[in-house]
């Protein structure tokens, strides 16, 4: 399980996370929410160590983290081997083609062999519905087949977590309805995901738990049952507003 404690962080005198403490358990999907400049992209790149919060603790298993303290470059490589990050732009690599993209990872980070490792991304572009443009480049793709591509690639890694920050909001609705399909897919499967998303009937679907940050606070932190029966005004005018 990944869990932090006490999580600080500043961008010069703006605070973007005040104290956040939370879990994110195993084989469940987590929903991060909250409006725009809340510090979910902050909160998810810490627990990637993209970004380094100035104070605060980071457990992942075995490998604890004081983020106030020099982190070693094996506990980095360690979480990122561990995880995976899913962006909003969809950052495939424009001179492989896609079935390239998928084992790229596998054979050059994780020492597969090539063979395996084509087996296994082509069971995964099935997967994510793209079975028939594994020889198609991403300028051929349509956004939504560009995403699906990016989650089948971090699939091949084997993540413990797979963090996805806005993995639809670029998409037109119709292309973002198939990305968000063999997501709720994933996750009834058990892999462990921490989803930053504004659909909130997605949200609802596939959320085990939601976390809600504003202004760098926790508002809330509960099951989707919960949160989406909440008598907290704010919140139930935020999922209003967003429905
Ligand atoms: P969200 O993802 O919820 O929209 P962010 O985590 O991106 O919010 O940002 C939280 C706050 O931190 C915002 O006020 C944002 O302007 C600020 N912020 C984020 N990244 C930086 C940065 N690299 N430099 C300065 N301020 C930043
Ligand atoms: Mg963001």
């Amino acid at each position: 399980m990944i869990k932090i404690e006490h999580l600080n962080k500043q961008f010069g005198d703006h605070a973007a996370l005040k104290d956040v403490s939370l879990e994110f358990p195993e084989h469940q999907t987590t929903v991060i929410l909250g409006p725009s400049g809340s510090g979910k992209s902050t909160l998810l790149r810490s627990l990637d160590l993209l970004e380094r919060p100035e104070s605060g603790h980071f457990a992942f298993d075995q490998t604890q983290i004081d983020y106030s303290q020099p982190i070693s470059e094996s506990t980095v490589l360690d979480v990122r081997r561990r995880t995976e990050m899913v962006f909003q732009q969809f950052n495939l690599f424009p001179h492989l083609t896609v079935l390239q993209n998928v084992i790229e990872g596998p054979v050059h980070v994780l020492k597969q062999d090539a063979a395996a490792a084509t087996k296994r991304a082509q069971e995964l572009l099935g997967k994510v519905g793209l079975a028939d443009k594994a020889d198609a480049y991403p300028s051929a793709l349509s956004g939504g087949q560009a995403q699906r591509v990016a989650i089948a690639r971090s699939l091949a890694m084997r993540p413990e977590y797979i963090f996805l920050d806005e993995p639809t909001s670029a998409l037109d609705p119709e292309l973002e309805l198939g990305v968000l399909k063999v997501l709720l897919q994933i996750a009834r499967e058990q892999q462990s995901m921490i989803i930053v998303t504004h659909n909130m009937a997605f949200a609802q679907k596939v959320a085990d738990k939601i976390v809600f940050l504003e202004n760098g606070n926790i508002e809330f932190d509960g099951s989707s049952d919960a949160f989406f029966h909440t008598d907290n005004q704010r919140i139930r005018n935020f999922v209003s507003a967003m429905t």
